[in-house]
């Protein structure tokens, strides 16, 4: 693997001294994804096709609401509408009741196991769980974390980054672990599980202490110090243990 068109956007993300550089890097991606969808995507008919298909997840919609391009996102639902209809038709068509055995009526059921007998509903969660922006984020997500993976074993100055960054969000960090175990060699894992884990009790120590200065300001003897790295501490430490960017304004179409 040589460098590709992943090398630059992730070298970038590990010098914005992020929190987390592929929370970077997804804000990046689910952003390009959504200017792509309602920017051009939607007059394409072969994209059409796709997003009718899968339509989007309940996150995804508003965010392309906030968007903009009423028009766009109104032929958007449009065809998917019709071709959802069409899917649902068939299968209220084929439907058939399961039978209520007298003693299950007496089971406490909950929702989910409900669920798992009935087609349509089956269905309904299919549909909750299909969406055209997560699929594409998660697809060129992949091939950034191959990229890391080659660079951190590859290239020197690559590795001096990584070495340097603030750590990595606790989902990422899941992420870079579960992908470690196939993309690492043994030799490798023993080199690069210490830096990692060593990072990351460093950094989740270093945002502890950010938010509890930030609540030892609140102490009127504090009035008049400084905030040192404290005063963004809630959405750096929210954002280092969910991975989302909770002070990031709506994304919209420029
Ligand atoms: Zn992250
Ligand atoms: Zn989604």
């Amino acid at each position: 693997m040589k460098d590709t068109i992943y090398t630059i956007p992730l070298t970038d993300a590990f010098k914005a001294e992020d929190e987390c550089p592929f929370c970077f890097i997804k804000r990046k991606l689910e952003q390009d994804a959504i200017s792509f969808t309602l920017g051009c995507a939607y007059m394409q008919d072969d994209m059409r096709e796709i997003t009718d298909t899968m339509g989007f997840c309940k996150e995804h919609y508003k965010k392309m609401y906030e968007y903009g391009n009423r028009l766009g996102m109104a032929l958007i639902l449009h065809t998917h509408y019709i071709k959802l209809q069409k899917e649902l038709k068939k299968k209220m068509d084929k439907f058939t009741p399961t039978s209520t055995h007298f003693l299950s009526k007496f089971k406490k059921a909950s929702v989910s196991d409900v669920a798992s007998h009935n087609t349509i509903s089956h269905w309904v969660s299919a549909q909750d769980k299909s969406c055209y922006i997560c699929d594409s984020i998660e697809k060129n997500f992949k091939r950034y974390m191959d990229t890391f993976f080659y660079l951190i074993t590859h290239n020197d100055d690559f590795k001096q980054l990584f070495v340097n960054c603030k750590g990595f969000c606790v989902s990422h960090f899941g992420d870079i672990l579960s992908l470690s175990d196939t993309s690492l060699s043994n030799k490798q894992k023993e080199e690069l599980y210490p830096i990692l884990f060593n990072m990351m009790e460093e950094n989740l120590k270093r945002i502890e202490a950010d938010i509890s200065w930030f609540i030892d300001k609140y102490d009127y003897k504090n009035t008049d110090a400084d905030w040192k790295t404290s005063k963004d501490a809630i959405p750096r430490g929210i954002q280092k243990l969910a991975g989302i960017y909770v002070q990031d304004p709506p994304f919209k179409e420029k």
